[in-house]
């Protein structure tokens, strides 16, 4: 995989980043590029340039960008916490009630982002209660999400669809995380897999498609994204690689579902 390495140096003049061990990464999150990052234009390599430097010069943003040439670009170590997905306080406690769907369905009753948010959600992963369910346990639950996760952005084309390169470089890209992350290379789980990598939207829906006091919401995210096609390519050299060069310790048997707490993994496939 090639990768465009970029400004490493840029969240140093904001303060170093926290630093964190890779084997606590557990998650993948995968965004949908705001068009305001790079100026609404309709030209793909401008959005693209736009995009490098807004992710170089600025504290927020992922581990890794992939615009709609299939170029991969980075912009943080991995070794470093990115600045991509918080929950905060309110987030986290919000989803952590049972009642979180109507928490905001009062809150939004008269706005119709609020139903659509609960129906999509639970179409999406089907036997969960909540996104605080869809991380994979381990250290406890992840207050702060960015800790426990690797960041990818994706820039949509203008017709806010994705690019087959873009599907063919986030493959590659997935595949080499999943080898070169400890949790994805050891503790690798067929049925995890689709807890393991997921939209922002899946983790924190509320905020991505809800609408907020100002009438804005903040988009799907990644929205557009085919997870079939993702998990079909990821599935495949995942595979591979479970049945060539690497020991995967922890991983089961056979089909049963050994890991614990996981009854409803195989109705979360990620079709989206
Ligand atoms: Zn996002």
């Amino acid at each position: 995989m090639d990768t465009i390495t970029t400004n490493f140096k840029k969240m140093i003049k904001h303060g170093t980043p926290p630093f964190r061990h890779l084997s606590d990464i557990t998650t993948v999150i995968v965004h949908c590029t705001g068009r305001g990052v790079y100026k609404g234009t309709q030209n793909e390599s401008i959005a693209s340039k736009n995009a490098v430097k807004f992710y170089s010069g600025n504290t927020i943003g992922p581990h890794f960008m992939i615009d709609t040439f299939g170029a991969v670009y980075q912009f943080v170590e991995l070794y470093h916490v990115a600045w991509h997905m918080k929950y905060g306080l309110e987030g986290w406690n919000l989803y952590q009630k049972n009642d979180w769907r109507s928490f905001y369905w009062k809150e939004n009753e008269k706005k119709p982002a609020g139903s659509k948010v609960y129906s999509w959600w639970d179409r999406r992963w089907p036997g969960l209660a909540s996104p605080t369910d869809i991380w994979v346990p381990k250290l406890g639950y992840p207050m702060d999400a960015q800790y426990r996760s690797v960041g990818i952005e994706l820039i949509p084309k203008v017709n806010l669809s994705y690019t087959d390169d873009q599907y063919r470089a986030l493959g590659d890209l997935l595949v080499w995380l999943c080898s070169n992350l400890p949790f994805f290379a050891t503790a690798y789980h067929p049925n995890l897999l689709t807890r393991a990598i997921i939209g922002h939207e899946d983790a924190h829906p509320l905020i991505r498609v809800a609408v907020n006091q100002s009438g804005i919401g903040h988009g799907w995210d990644p929205g557009p994204l085919q997870w079939d096609i993702v998990l079909y390519n990821l599935g495949m050299d995942l595979i591979d690689i479970r049945n060539g060069e690497l020991e995967i310790a922890g991983a089961p048997e056979g089909e049963e579902n050994e890991d614990e707490g996981s009854q409803n993994d195989s109705n979360a496939d990620g079709q989206g």
